[in-house]
C-alpha cells in the first residue's frame, strides 16, 4: 500500500472475492483489487469508497448509472479493499440489491479514491465505538487498525442489532474480546430470537442507550465514534452531550439522508421564504423550512437532480451557484469546488439560483 498513489476521477477495481459475514446473509462483503495491478493507496480507518454502477432500474425498466458510498470494512494495510453491503429489502434498495444479486467475482467496478473525514483521531484517549446495524463497517476498520498498532488504545464497542442473525463478523469480535483485556464488547440485542433468551457472552438485552455507555469508567475522557440509523444516532449524540461529553470528543457519520443533523444541531435559523431557482428546469420555488435539503425541495416538486449518497459524501449532486449562498448543518465530507454546492445537504442562506 502506498500513500502517494491517491487517484483522481474513476479507477477500475476488480471483484476478487465475495462472501457473507452475518448468519442472516443480508450483508455481502466484496474484496476489491485494482484492475491495472498498480498499488492501491492506503486509507484511514473509517473512510469509504465511492462506487459507480450500471444498474437495472425496475421502475423505468432501463439501465442507469447509480453512485453510492461504501465504507472500507477492514483495517488499512492489505493489498486489497473490502466493503460490506447490507441488502435493503422493503422498499428494495437499487444498488444494494444489485450488489447482492448481480455482482460476481471478476466483475469490474468504478471507484473514486477513498475519502471521508469520519476517521480515527491520532490521540491516545480510550475509544468508544457505537454502531447500529450496518454502521458497524467503519468500526471494524477502526478496530483492526487499533489492535494492529504497536500501542493499541483501550476500546469499547457497543453494537446494536435486533438479534444475533444480524451480527456481522461475530466470531472475530468474540475472539478479540476473549483474547484482549483492553477490548470490551457489548452486543445489544433489541429483539432477541427465542433461542437467545438465555443471553451469552457479551450480550446485553436492549438498545444501545446513552445510559449504558455512560457506565464506562472515566467516560468523559474517551473519544466517541457513532454510526447507525438516524434515530439511534440522534438519541446517542444528544445523550452523550447530556452526560457531559465534550463536543469535540464525539465523531459521527450517517449512511443516509442527513436530516437528523438538524434535530441534533438544535436551533437552526429559519430560512423560510427564500426563492430557489433551478435554472435548467426553469423553475423557481419558495424554500420550505421542513425540507432537509435543496435536493429534497426539488424532489417534492418533481425536479430530478443528479444524486448519489444524499449525505454530502460522494459529490454526484455538485451544482454551480449562479447567485446567492447556501449553508450546511455540518461541513460535508465531499468538498465542492469554489462557487459550487452540494444540494443533497445544503439549504439556502439567501435567495438562490443553481445551474441545475
Ligand atoms: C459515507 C457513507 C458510507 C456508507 N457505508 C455503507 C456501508 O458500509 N454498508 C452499507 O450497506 N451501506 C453503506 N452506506 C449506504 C449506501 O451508500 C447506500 O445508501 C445503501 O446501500 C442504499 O442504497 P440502495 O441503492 O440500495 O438504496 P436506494 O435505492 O438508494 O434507497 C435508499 C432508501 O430509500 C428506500 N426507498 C427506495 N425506494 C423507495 C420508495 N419508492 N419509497 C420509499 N422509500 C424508498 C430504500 O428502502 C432505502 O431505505 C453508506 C453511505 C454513506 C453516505
Amino acid at each position: 500500500m502506498n500513500e502517494s498513489q491517491e487517484w483522481y476521477g474513476w479507477r477500475v477495481l476488480r471483484v476478487v472475492g465475495m462472501g457473507y459475514e452475518d448468519p442472516g446473509r443480508s450483508v455481502r462483503t466484496l474484496r476489491l483489487m485494482p484492475a491495472d495491478d498498480e498499488p492501491l493507496p492506503t486509507y484511514r480507518p473509517g473512510q469509504f469508497l465511492t462506487l459507480r454502477f450500471e444498474v437495472h432500474d425496475p421502475v423505468s425498466g432501463q439501465t442507469r448509472e447509480a453512485v453510492r458510498c461504501y465504507t472500507l470494512s477492514a483495517g488499512p494495510g492489505d493489498r486489497e479493499y473490502r466493503i460490506s453491503v447490507k441488502r435493503l429489502v422493503s422498499p428494495a434498495g437499487l444498488v444494494s440489491n444489485h450488489i447482492h444479486d448481480r455482482v460476481r467475482e471478476g466483475d469490474r467496478l468504478l471507484a473514486r479514491s477513498p475519502g471521508g473525514g469520519f476517521v480515527l483521531d491520532a490521540g491516545r484517549d480510550p475509544l468508544v465505538l457505537i454502531a447500529g446495524g450496518i454502521g458497524i463497517t467503519p468500526m471494524l476498520s477502526m478496530l483492526e487498525a487499533n489492535f494492529a498498532s504497536p500501542t493499541p488504545r483501550e476500546t469499547w464497542l457497543f453494537y446494536g442489532v435486533r438479534n444475533g442473525d444480524e451480527l456481522v463478523r461475530r466470531e472475530y469480535l468474540d475472539h478479540l474480546a476473549h483474547s484482549r483485556a483492553d477490548f470490551h464488547l457489548r452486543f445489544c440485542l433489541s429483539r432477541p430470537l427465542p433461542e437467545e433468551a438465555g443471553g451469552g457472552a457479551f450480550v446485553h438485552f436492549g438498545r444501545v442507550e446513552p445510559d449504558l455507555v455512560g457506565q464506562i469508567p472515566s467516560f468523559a475522557a474517551c473519544r466517541y465514534y457513532v454510526c447507525g440509523p438516524t434515530a439511534m444516532m440522534a438519541g446517542m449524540i444528544a445523550g452523550l452531550r447530556g452526560l457531559g461529553v465534550a463536543e469535540e470528543r464525539i465523531h459521527h457519520e450517517a449512511f443516509g439522508p442527513a436530516s437528523w443533523l438538524r434535530a441534533v444541531a438544535g436551533s437552526s435559523a429559519t430560512t423560510l421564504g427564500h426563492a430557489v431557482t433551478f435554472l435548467r428546469s426553469g423553475r423557481t420555488l419558495v424554500w420550505e423550512d421542513d425540507a432537509e435539503s435543496l435536493l429534497e425541495l426539488a424532489d417534492r416538486h418533481g425536479i430530478a437532480l443528479p444524486c448519489g449518497c444524499r449525505a454530502g459524501a460522494c459529490g454526484t449532486c455538485e451544482a454551480l451557484i449562479l447567485s446567492g449562498t447556501v449553508a450546511y448543518a455540518e461541513p460535508p465530507d465531499y468538498r465542492p469546488e469554489e462557487g459550487y454546492c452540494l444540494p443533497c445537504v445544503a439549504r439556502p442562506a439567501s435567495d438562490l439560483a443553481l445551474d441545475v
